[in-house]
C-alpha cells in the first residue's frame, strides 16, 4: 500500500510538472518556484520549512542538503520577503492598538541579525544554510558592516519610535569585537533613535541565547519597562522568561540558534 501511495504521489507530481510546463508555454508566464528548481518537488522541503519555523524540528545544524534549491528559491524568489512583510503588518496592527503611557516605559525588543538587518547575502555563499555554521567566516562578514536593512522591519522600527515606544535592540553579537561595527551598520541602514542596544559582553559568554536574552529582558523589566512586543527570527529570541506581552517570529529557514 505504501508503494502504491508513493507511486500515486509521484504521478501527481509529474502531472503537475506537465501542467506547469503547458501553462508556461501557453501563457509565457513562469511560476517562480518552477523556474528556480522549486515546483511540486519542493513539497518535502516546504514541510521541513514549516516544521522548522514552528519549532517542531529537533535543534538542527544545517538545512537538509536536498532542500538547497527550494530554500534558495524561497529566499530569493520573493516569498520570504512577502512573509516578512505579512508578519510586520500583524505587528503594526497590534502596536496600533496599544495606548502608550507618558512615563517612557512602554518598550519593544527587537533582535538584530535577520530581524533588523539581513545576512542573506552571506548565507547565499553558505548555500542558504546547507553548509554548517562557520563562526570565523560569519565574523568576517559582520565586520564588513554591510548588512542591509530588512525594509519592513525598518519601517516598523520607525513607527514604534514615532509612537513613543522605547525600542531596545538585543543581540547575541559580541560587544567587544562587533559592537562598533554593528552600531554603525544599523545607523547606516536607518536604525536611529533606539533607546539602547544590548550586545553580549564577556561576562555573558558561554550562556545560551535563551539565558542571555532572558537576563537582559529581566533587567529591563526590573527597571520598570513594560515589554509590549518582542520580535526575532529565532525561537531563542522569544523563549525563556520576561518574553513580553506578545512575541513575533520572523521567518528564517537558513539557520537555527539554540
Ligand atoms: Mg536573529
Amino acid at each position: 500500500m505504501i508503494i502504491i501511495g508513493e507511486m500515486v504521489r509521484r504521478a501527481r507530481e509529474i502531472l503537475s510538472m506537465i501542467l506547469f510546463a503547458v501553462f508556461s508555454s501557453v501563457t509565457g508566464v513562469t511560476p517562480p518556484y518552477w523556474s528556480r528548481g522549486g515546483g511540486a518537488s519542493c513539497s518535502p522541503c516546504l514541510s521541513w520549512r514549516l516544521a522548522a519555523e514552528t519549532n517542531n524540528v529537533e535543534p538542527w545544524r544545517t538545512v537538509p542538503a536536498h532542500c538547497f534549491s527550494c530554500i534558495g528559491a524561497y529566499i530569493t524568489g520573493g516569498q520570504y520577503q512577502h512573509d516578512v512583510r505579512f508578519v510586520v503588518e500583524q505587528i503594526m496592527r497590534y502596536a496600533e492598538g496599544i495606548t502608550v503611557g507618558d512615563d517612557g516605559l512602554d518598550a519593544w525588543i527587537l533582535d538584530v541579525d535577520d530581524t533588523c538587518i539581513s545576512n542573506v547575502d552571506y548565507y547565499k555563499i553558505k548555500r542558504y544554510g546547507c553548509d554548517p555554521y562557520d563562526p570565523s567566516a560569519f565574523r568576517s562578514w559582520a565586520m564588513e558592516g554591510a548588512c542591509p536593512a530588512i525594509q519592513p522591519v525598518a519601517e516598523l522600527f520607525t513607527k514604534l519610535i514615532g509612537s513613543g515606544f522605547k525600542v531596545f535592540l538585543v543581540t547575541g553579537r559580541d560587544e567587544e569585537t562587533l559592537g562598533q561595527v554593528t552600531i554603525e551598520n544599523l545607523h547606516r541602514e536607518g536604525f536611529i533613535g533606539y533607546e539602547r542596544i544590548i550586545l553580549r559582553t564577556a561576562a555573558e559568554k558561554g550562556r545560551s541565547a535563551v539565558e542571555f536574552k532572558t537576563e537582559m529582558r529581566r533587567r529591563l523589566v526590573e527597571q520598570g519597562y513594560r515589554i509590549w512586543g518582542n520580535v526575532g527570527d529565532q525561537w531563542s529570541d522569544l523563549q525563556g522568561q520576561f518574553v513580553g506581552k506578545r512575541t513575533f517570529k520572523l521567518p528564517n529557514p537558513m539557520y537555527f540558534v539554540p
